[in-house]
């Protein structure tokens, strides 16, 4: 029995990915589920498991690129209830792994709680951004957590401390199947003092990154003691252009998705520009976009 037949009610067969991602881009997944519980969530990866169906969770889409190819097995989407609640208690706020950064910052502005104000702009869900330790030069979103809650191969809901996770630029070793909730501690302030800092970030976050109409993705990681985009520049690939795919004129690490783009041109723009860096610089860059 296929997985659609195992879960009729929230399973779609053949569903297109593209519309699911911030490039919109990418192939159909042979299944896509939507969890209603934990419960259910565990009966699929049960399911998944036991049939050797291969399982991947999809979050905002915004650090992914999906090849234009079928994408054999099932797509987990954390999006009911139980899995994008937020729940504060004093300085602590627990967001489920499913929701959005946005609604999470925008909680602990509201509260006057102060550490995640200066990520305002970067979107994705909560699990999407722990497990790719979001951020930039003000800090990253590692900083408050205190622990995650995580679903492990074995089906067994676990609670990792922050001092069992290593976190380091855009990456973590979160590699269980599923992050379900984020614990984050944060800093009592005042909440027009947060509310300040959220809105300078938000105004340099916007000056920095492709038009928000654009469809983009960031492509490498920043090596130590350097901007991607700096060696990017440096290398004179400033606007390089591959089929749809073209460097934005902002911030060189971004690939923007012209109208018919393709996964294959974007993956060739960036290893051009890579092989480039390391010609020219001696740098070699890090793939900071999930690929699958
Ligand atoms: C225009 C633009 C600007 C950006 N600016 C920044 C920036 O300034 N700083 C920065 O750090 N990033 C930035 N990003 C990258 C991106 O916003 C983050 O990495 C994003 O938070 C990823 O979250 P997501 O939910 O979209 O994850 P997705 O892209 O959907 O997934 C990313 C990875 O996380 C996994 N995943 C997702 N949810 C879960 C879960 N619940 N459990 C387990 N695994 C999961 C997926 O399987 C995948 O491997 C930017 C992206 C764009 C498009």
């Amino acid at each position: 029995m296929s997985l659609a037949d195992q879960f009729p009610d929230i399973t779609k067969r053949n569903q297109p990915l593209a519309p699911f991602t911030h490039l919109k881009i990418g192939g159909p997944a042979e299944f896509v589920v939507h969890p209603r519980s934990l419960d259910e969530l565990n009966a699929v990866l049960s399911a998944c498991q036991r049939d050797k169906v291969p399982v991947r969770m999809l979050g905002g889409g915004f650090n992914l690129l999906i090849k234009d190819d079928p994408v054999p097995g099932a797509v987990v989407r954390l999006t009911a209830e139980p899995f994008t609640y937020l729940h504060r208690d004093g300085k602590r706020v627990t967001a489920g792994g499913g929701g959005q950064l946005f609604d999470l910052i925008a909680l602990t502005v509201k509260h006057g709680l102060g550490g995640l104000e200066t990520l305002v702009g970067i979107r994705g869900t909560v699990g999407g951004s722990v497990r790719c330790n979001v951020g930039d030069r003000s800090g990253e979103i590692s900083q408050t957590v205190r622990n995650v809650t995580v679903l492990t191969d074995a089906g067994k809901v676990q609670v990792r401390g922050r001092d069992e996770l290593t976190f380091t630029e855009h990456q973590s070793d979160l590699d269980e199947p599923v992050i379900l909730s984020v614990e984050f501690e944060l800093d009592s302030e005042p909440p027009d003092v947060v509310l300040k800092r959220m809105l300078k970030a938000w105004i340099q976050r916007k000056a920095a990154e492709p038009l928000s109409f654009q469809a983009a993705v960031r492509l490498f990681r920043n090596p130590p003691g350097h901007t991607a985009a700096t060696l990017i520049d440096r290398a004179q690939m400033t606007k390089a252009r591959t089929g749809g795919a073209e460097l934005s004129e902002r911030n060189s690490n971004y690939a923007v998705a012209h109208p018919g783009t393709t996964a294959r041109d974007i993956l060739q723009l960036a290893e051009i520009v890579r092989a480039k860096v390391k010609e020219r610089t001696g740098v070699l860059l890090e793939r900071e976009l999930h690929v699958w």
